[in-house]
């Protein structure tokens, strides 16, 4: 995939919230669609995952305890293995290096670009975007279009 550079943005930024993508598991990703909400207009199984970059996913100690169980390990192993106090929030997800985005959520499956714990994955992941677009898809799509590429993966600066 083609790489290509714009601006800023971050999955979480100020809030606490911004995991991972819709039914991408129905499908893949992260997220999951709910017949109640808007038309979904994005497809996480093109997406290469994106928001599971964001430098902030912040966690509950509910979602810490999910994973905990998912992992048959205690809650306590669980926050110290998976999650960090950063950026005044007390339990981000930790991240690893991502040939992409620079850095991405620890769980994430990076061969076929979707959650590796769906399952288990934490409130924040299950509910972002939150509407029927994703912002970074429109562009995604937007680019690939532009440059006649359909693996392109079109970045922004976290920093
Ligand atoms: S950035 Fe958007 S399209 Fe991509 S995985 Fe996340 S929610 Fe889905
Ligand atoms: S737990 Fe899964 S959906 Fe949430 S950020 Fe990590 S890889 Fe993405």
């Amino acid at each position: 995939m083609a790489n290509s550079k714009t601006n800023g943005r971050a999955r979480g930024n100020g809030k606490a919230n911004g995991a991972a993508h819709t039914d991408r598991k129905a499908s893949s990703n992260g997220h999951s669609n709910d017949s109640a909400q808007p038309r979904v207009q994005y497809n996480c199984l093109n997406c290469p995952g994106y928001c599971c970059s964001y430098p902030v996913i912040s966690v509950t100690k509910y979602d810490v305890a999910r994973l905990a169980k998912h992992f048959g390990i205690s809650s306590e192993e669980a926050e110290k293995r998976f999650t960090k106090s950063q950026h005044g929030y007390k339990r981000i997800l930790r991240k690893k290096k991502d040939e992409h985005y620079g850095t991405i959520c620890r769980f994430f499956d990076q061969e076929h670009r979707r959650c590796g714990v769906y399952k288990a994955r934490p409130h924040v992941c299950r509910a972002f975007p939150g509407g029927g677009r994703c912002g970074y898809y429109d562009f995604l799509m937007f680019e690939r279009r532009a440059q006649d590429d359909p693996e392109f993966v079109a970045l922004t600066d976290h920093s």
